[in-house]
C-alpha cells in the first residue's frame, strides 16, 4: 500500500459518504407528498401541515449547501496536502509535540467553527426565527458558541496530549490506558454533566411544590423509582422545542423538565413522558449506551495503535516527516465508512430501546397520555410526518411517530 493509494482512499470515503447522505436526503424528500398515516390524521390543519413542509424545505435545502461546503473543503484539503502543510508550519513554531498538538487541535476548531457559523447564525435567526422556535437572543448565541469553543477546544487539546504521552511514555500498548483515560473521563462527565456542563448553557431550578410535582412524585413511586430531585430547565432561553431527561446514577439521579415541556403539556402528559424515561432507566439504557461507546473507542484505539507508527498516514495527507497529528487526522477520517456502517446499527439499537421505554409507560396506565404528550410535541416542533423508511432506518434514533404511536396502542391492547 503506498501513501498515494491511502490518499485515493481518503478521498473516495468523504465523498462516498456526501453521496450516501446526499442520497437518503432526497429520498426522504420524494416522500414529503406522500399520504399521512391513518393515525395522525388531523395532526396537522391544511395551513399548518403547508407550514411544517415550507419548515423541512427550508432545512433541507440549508443542510445540502452545508454538506457541499463540507466535502468541498475536506477534499481540497486532503487533495492540496494542506494537513501536512499545516503540520509542518506548526512543527516550525514549537519543537514540542504537546505546542503542536494544541495549535493544530485550535486550527482545526477555529476553521471547522468558522466554517458552521454561518450556517447555525441562518439556521437559528432565520429559519427557527420564521418558524416562530427561537427564543435565542444574539448575545446568547455568540456567548454559547464561544463557551462551546472553549470547552470543546480544552477537552479535545487535552485528551489528544493525553493519549500522546501515554503512547510515548508507554509504546504499543498504550491504547489499552488511552481506553481507560478514556473510561474515566466518560464516567465523569455523565455523572457530572448537570453539575458542569449545563450551568454554562441552561439555568437550573429546583421544581415548586405544586400539582405537577405531587403528580410525578406520586407516579415516580408506584414505579418504585428513587431519585433525588426534580429539576426545571430553561430550555425557553434557546428554543420552544421541549424534552425531559434523567442524569445521574442511582439514587443520586435527578430528572430534568425543560420549562418548555411543562408549558406544552397536561400534567398527566409531562408524568406520562417521564413514565417513559423511566422506562429507560429501568432497561439500563444510559449503561449500555455508555458501555456500547467505551467498546468502540477501545477498538478505534487499538486499531489506530497499528497505525500509528507507519509514515504512510501522514504522508497520505502530504506530511513530510512522522506525526502523531497527522496520523490521528487520517484515522478519524479513515472511520467514514465504518460510521456509515455503524449508524444505522446504533439508530437501530437505540430504537428498540425507545420502543421499551415506551411499552414500560403503557403497562403503567400511561399509554393515552404519552400518545397525546407525542403528538403534541411532534406538532409542535412541525416534525416530518411521512420520512422515508431509508432515512428513518439510517438516521432516527427514535422511532417515527406514527410506528411509536402503533405500537403503544397495540400493547394496550394486550394489557
Ligand atoms: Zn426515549
Amino acid at each position: 500500500m503506498t501513501a498515494q493509494f491511502i490518499l485515493y482512499l481518503l478521498i473516495g470515503f468523504v465523498l462516498l459518504e456526501a453521496l450516501v447522505s446526499g442520497v437518503l436526503s432526497w429520498l426522504n424528500g420524494t416522500w414529503m407528498s406522500h399520504p399521512i398515516p391513518a393515525v395522525l390524521e388531523g395532526l396537522y390543519d391544511e395551513e399548518k401541515y403547508e407550514k411544517q413542509q415550507a419548515y423541512m424545505k427550508a432545512n433541507r435545502r440549508v443542510g445540502r449547501i452545508g454538506s457541499i461546503v463540507s466535502t468541498v473543503i475536506t477534499v481540497v484539503f486532503l487533495a492540496c496536502g494542506l494537513f501536512g502543510w499545516l503540520d509542518n508550519l506548526f512543527k516550525s513554531v514549537t519543537d514540542s509535540v504537546y505546542g503542536q498538538i494544541c495549535l493544530f487541535a485550535l486550527f482545526l476548531q477555529l476553521f471547522g467553527t468558522l466554517v458552521e457559523l454561518p450556517f447555525s447564525y441562518y439556521s437559528t435567526f432565520v429559519i427557527e426565527e420564521r418558524f416562530g422556535f427561537n427564543k435565542t437572543t444574539h448575545r446568547t448565541f455568540w456567548l454559547d458558541t464561544l463557551k462551546g469553543f472553549i470547552l470543546s477546544y480544552v477537552l479535545t487539546a487535552g485528551l489528544v496530549c493525553v493519549i500522546y504521552w501515554l503512547y510515548d511514555t508507554i509504546g504499543d500498548g498504550f491504547w489499552l490506558w488511552a481506553t481507560g483515560v478514556c473510561v474515566v473521563f466518560i464516567v465523569f462527565f455523565s455523572i457530572f454533566y448537570s453539575n458542569l456542563i449545563v450551568p454554562l448553557f441552561n439555568k437550573q431550578k429546583p421544581l415548586e411544590q405544586g400539582e405537577l410535582r405531587s403528580a410525578i412524585e406520586g407516579a415516580l413511586q408506584s414505579m418504585n423509582c428513587r431519585f433525588k430531585d426534580i429539576y426545571v430547565i430553561d430550555g425557553s432561553k434557546h428554543s420552544t422545542k421541549a424534552n425531559a431527561y434523567f442524569t445521574g446514577f442511582g439514587p443520586k439521579k435527578r430528572i430534568v423538565l425543560y420549562d418548555t415541556l411543562i408549558e406544552q403539556l397536561t400534567i398527566e402528559e409531562v408524568v406520562a413522558v417521564l413514565a417513559h424515561e423511566v422506562g429507560h432507566y429501568r432497561h439500563h439504557d444510559t449503561l449500555k449506551n455508555m458501555f456500547t461507546s467505551i467498546v468502540t473507542v477501545g477498538v478505534y484505539l487499538y486499531v489506530f495503535s497499528l497505525m500509528v507508527s507507519s509514515p504512510l498516514l501522514p504522508e497520505a495527507l502530504g506530511g513530510t516527516a512522522p506525526s502523531f497529528v497527522l496520523s490521528m487526522v487520517a484515522f478519524s477520517q479513515l472511520l467514514t465508512p465504518i460510521s456509515l456502517v455503524l449508524d444505522p446499527l446504533m439508530n437501530s439499537v437505540l430504537r428498540r430501546a425507545e420502543y421499551a421505554a415506551d411499552r414500560y409507560a403503557t403497562a403503567y396506565g400511561h399509554g393515552n397520555p404519552l400518545i397525546s404528550g407525542l403528538k403534541k410535541l411532534s406538532a409542535h416542533a412541525l416534525s416530518n410526518l411521512t420520512p422515508h423508511p431509508a432515512f428513518v432506518w439510517f438516521s432516527y434514533s427514535h422511532p417515527t411517530l406514527a410506528q411509536r404511536i402503533i405500537s403503544i396502542q397495540e400493547n394496550q391492547k394486550k394489557l
